[in-house]
């Protein structure tokens, strides 16, 4: 899939500068005043297991000079891997879970965001899922988050007696992180704050009217949420979320998948002005959503051949042959543990090979054998030589 959107992948370490994670996702942020598995180590520097995988794309980003004339622009590139929150552990949420992620870098086109959403919902599309949403909301740019932080602070002020402790540390440093809070005494306070929608300047309206008109052209359907804030502060303009409303959640969204445009941050980290765009899902919350859906993980490859020895004569014949289908790339399968032939018949039924291949005295002393399709009882006959030389033209 994501080949199909030319998008290569990116490794970077499990490993992280504090400070790289500190001054991307905002230290006011649950995932750095909380969450971090940060500690010094024996060059003394401070450092952290990575908490999510935008801020480490993007530091290498810079230190690499991947905005350099040789790469293609925009960057486009995925991860995959283990990321860390020291969260209380409950169903959906580990303390190491597992991302998905994609980071488009260098383009301001609003098709960006389109497209890469769109790379998202295909994902979930392919692996079967029906029941998820899109969740739409724009925080504009720095003009328009100014003009929405002073309406913010002007409304949260005279109650933030009523805050959570957490929310009045918010207050003075980060007032917007206020509503990402999930404390229940802030609940009513985040539902009746004022929208960010309504503080767009002209252009940043502009901006996300185009997203709205893109996803209707590709028939993409969507929800707007203006209190969607999202729980990192390198974000503007475009940000989304997917949530899965699969039936066996009993009703409440559970978010699958969640990203944005985030235009400031490769010049934070110290690389040029790079408007960039990215999300990351969480697999194992991709898993529990293909159970809530009744959807059947497919099995790894299938064995084409299962060879059974049926004595311990056989035993280097199988080894030969055994080796010689697998370089011929098929998948081939036999018995270690020196079990009854019947033993051997049985696991290759249950184990669904495709064709049976019994090696015994007989086969040795003929320098040939019969290959049994499992499925139809039919039987070929073939010499070893022919098996070890032209098993596919055999079987195609
Ligand atoms: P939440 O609001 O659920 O805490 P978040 O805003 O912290 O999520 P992001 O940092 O945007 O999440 O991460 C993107 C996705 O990674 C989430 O939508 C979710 O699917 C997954 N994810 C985040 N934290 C965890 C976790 N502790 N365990 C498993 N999956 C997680
Ligand atoms: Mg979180």
């Amino acid at each position: 899939l994501f080949a199909n959107y030319q998008v290569t992948e990116i490794r970077t370490p499990l490993f992280e500068h504090y400070e790289v994670i500190a001054r991307s996702v905002g230290d006011t942020t649950d995932i750095v005043a909380k969450e971090m598995y940060d500690f010094y180590d024996k060059g003394k520097r401070h450092v952290t297991l990575r908490p999510e995988g935008t801020a480490p794309v993007v530091r290498s980003y810079v230190e690499n000079k991947l905005y350099g004339p040789e790469f293609p622009k925009p960057y486009k590139v995925y991860y995959c891997g283990p990321m860390f929150r020291y969260e209380r552990p409950q169903s959906g949420r580990l303390r190491q879970f597992h991302q998905i992620g994609v980071e488009v870098l260098g383009s301001e086109n609003p098709a960006v965001d389109v497209e890469t959403i769109a790379m998202a919902l295909d994902f979930y599309k392919k692996l079967g899922l029906k029941y998820f949403t899109l969740v739409l909301n724009s925080l504009g740019d720095k003009a328009s988050r100014a003009a929405h932080r002073e309406a913010l602070l002007a409304y949260l002020v005279p109650i933030a007696d009523q805050m959570s402790s957490d929310s009045k540390a918010r207050l003075v440093k980060n007032p917007l992180r206020i509503l990402d809070s999930k404390a229940p005494e802030d609940q009513e306070i985040v539902a009746n704050a004022p929208s960010i929608l309504s503080y767009l300047n002209e252009e940043s309206s502009a901006y996300f009217e185009t997203v709205k008109k893109m996803l209707a052209v590709l028939q993409i359907p969507y929800v707007v949420d203006a209190t969607m804030v999202r729980g990192l502060d390198y974000y503007n303009h475009t940000i989304f979320e997917i949530m899965s409303n699969a039936p066996g959640f009993g009703g409440t969204a559970t978010t699958i998948c969640a990203g944005g445009r985030y235009n400031g941050l490769v010049e934070e980290l110290g690389g040029p002005a790079t408007p960039s765009f990215g999300f990351g899902m969480g697999i194992e919350r991709v898993l529990i959503t293909l159970e809530a859906e009744n959807i059947e993980i497919p099995a790894p490859k299938k064995i084409d051949i299962y060879v059974a020895c049926a004595n311990d004569t056989a035993e280097l014949a199988v080894l030969k042959l055994v080796q010689s289908l697998r370089e011929q790339d098929f998948s081939v399968e036999r018995d270690y543990l020196r079990r009854k032939l019947k033993a051997q018949l049985k696991t290759a039924n249950k184990q669904n090979a495709n064709y049976l291949l019994v090696i015994g005295e007989t086969e040795i002393a003929m320098q040939a054998a019969i290959l049994k399709k499992m499925t139809t009882g039919e039987e070929i006959p073939v010499s070893f030589a022919e098996l070890t030389t032209q098993a596919k033209k055999i079987l195609s």
